[in-house]
C-alpha cells in the first residue's frame, strides 16, 4: 500500500538548544509558530487530493516535538485524533532529540497514535557530539531507542557525516552503534555549513572543514551499504532540493548535492562493476530489471563512460535484487557487501 506523509513543520522557534550546524530562530518566548487549528486545517486540505487508498501518516516534522511542552503536545495530538477514528489517517510520526524521551511522554504519545518516532541523533561519538553542542550522551540515544522499541513504536535515527570532530572512522563506528539499535529506518544527511549558524563561524575561522562531496560519497556508500545489508530502510539519504535550505545563499560550504542518493547507488554499482572488470575484460555485460538501469548506469551516464565498455541489457524477469554481469549472478547484497570491504 503506497505511503503518503502529510508533512506539518512545527519549527520549534523557542528550542533552548544551540547546536552548532542548525540556523533555527530563536525568539524567546514564542514556542512555535504553528497553532493546532492550524494543523486541522493542513490535513483538511491534503485529504482532499490524498486518494482514499493509502497508508497516510501525519508526520510532525521540523523540530523538537516532544521538547514543547506536554501541554502544547496534547493540543496538536488532539487535533489528529478524530482523523484517525474516522480512519482517515492511519498513524502520526514525530521526530525529536533523544534526550526528550520519557515513559510519560511515551504515553501519550501511544494513546493519540504515535507510530513512529525519529530521533535525531547525527552522531553515536561523544566527542562529536560535544563539539556540535548537541548536549546529551550516547547512552541516552541508547536509553531512549530502548524505551521507543519497547512500547512498540517504530524508531526511525537520523544521522549526520562530516560534523566537527569526525572521521571516516567515526562515521563507521556511528553507522554499527546504529545498527546495533535495530531501528526500523534510518536517513542520513551529509553535514552542510548554514548561514548564520556556529558552524558557519567555525568553518570561517578555519576550525572546521567540511567534507568535500567526493568524500561525502565515500563515506557515504559505505554507510549506506552496511545498513541496507542489516535490512534496515533507508527512507532518505542528503537533503530534499525542495526544502528551505536550498535557498539562495543558505548553503554556505558542504558537500550538497540535489541527488546524493542517486549519486551513492551510481558509485556503488561503479566500484564492483569496476572490480569485476579489474582483468580489464573486453566488454562488461549487465543484464537487469529495467528499475534498476538508471542506478546501474549513473548520474547522466557517467559509468557508461568511465567503464568504457558496458553494455546494459533489460530482462524484466530478473528480480530487483538480482543482476546477470557477464553470465553470473550477482545480488544486491553480493553488490552492497563489496563496498563494506573498501
Ligand atoms: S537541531 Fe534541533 S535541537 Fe538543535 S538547535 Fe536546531 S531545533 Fe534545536
Amino acid at each position: 500500500m503506497k505511503h503518503y506523509n502529510i508533512p506539518i513543520f512545527i519549527n520549534h522557534i523557542g528550542c533552548p538548544n544551540s547546536c552548532v550546524f542548525c540556523n533555527q530562530e530563536k525568539i524567546n518566548g514564542i514556542e512555535t509558530d504553528i497553532t493546532p487549528k492550524e494543523v486541522k486545517k493542513i490535513i483538511e486540505e491534503y485529504l482532499e487530493f490524498l486518494p482514499e487508498a493509502g497508508h497516510k501518516e501525519v508526520a510532525f516534522f521540523g523540530g523538537t516535538f516532544t521538547g514543547i511542552s506536554f501541554e502544547l503536545q496534547n493540543e496538536y495530538l488532539k487535533i489528529v485524533k478524530p482523523f484517525i477514528d474516522s480512519k482517515k489517517i492511519n498513524g502520526i510520526r514525530i521526530s525529536t532529540r533523544p534526550d526528550s524521551i520519557n515513559q510519560d511522554i511515551l504515553d501519550q504519545l501511544k494513546y493519540y497514535g504515535v507510530k513512529v518516532i525519529e530521533l535525531g541523533v547525527q552522531s553515536l561519538n561523544q566527542k562529536v557530539l560535544d563539539l556540535t553542542e548537541r548536549n546529551y550522551l550516547v547512552e541516552e540515544v541508547e536509553n531512549a531507542s530502548k524505551l521507543i522499541k519497547k512500547n512498540n513504536i517504530k524508531l526511525g535515527i537520523q544521522l549526520m557525516i562530516g560534523l566537527p570532530g569526525s572521521n571516516s572512522e567515526i562515521e563507521y563506528e556511528t553507522a554499527k552503534k546504529t545498527i546495533n539499535l535495530k531501528p526500523d529506518m534510518v536517513r542520513i544527511y551529509p553535514a552542510l555549513v548554514l548561514k548564520d549558524t556556529k558552524m558557519e563561524e567555525m568553518y570561517r575561522d578555519g576550525t572546521y572543514t567540511p567534507l568535500t562531496l567526493e568524500e561525502s560519497v565515500k563515506i557515504g556508500t559505505k554507510i549506506y551499504s552496511m545498513i541496507e545489508t542489516e535490512d534496515i530502510e533507508i527512507i532518505r539519504v542528503g537533503l530534499q532540493p525542495s526544502e528551505d535550505l536550498r535557498k539562495e545563499g543558505i548553503i554556505v560550504a558542504g558537500p550538497f548535492h540535489p541527488a546524493f542518493r542517486e549519486l551513492l547507488e551510481g558509485e556503488i554499482y561503479y566500484e564492483f562493476l569496476k572490480k569485476i572488470n579489474s582483468k580489464k575484460l573486453e566488454i562488461l555485460e549487465v543484464i537487469a530489471n529495467e528499475k534498476n538501469i538508471s542506478k546501474i548506469v549513473g548520474i547522466k551516464g557517467i559509468n557508461k563512460i568511465r567503464l568504457k565498455e558496458l553494455r546494459i541489457k533489460i530482462d524484466n524477469n530478473l528480480r530487483l535484487d538480482e543482476f546477470l554481469i557477464n553470465g553470473k549472478r550477482y545480488t544486491r547484497k553480493n553488490i552492497l557487501n563489496s563496498m563494506e570491504e573498501k
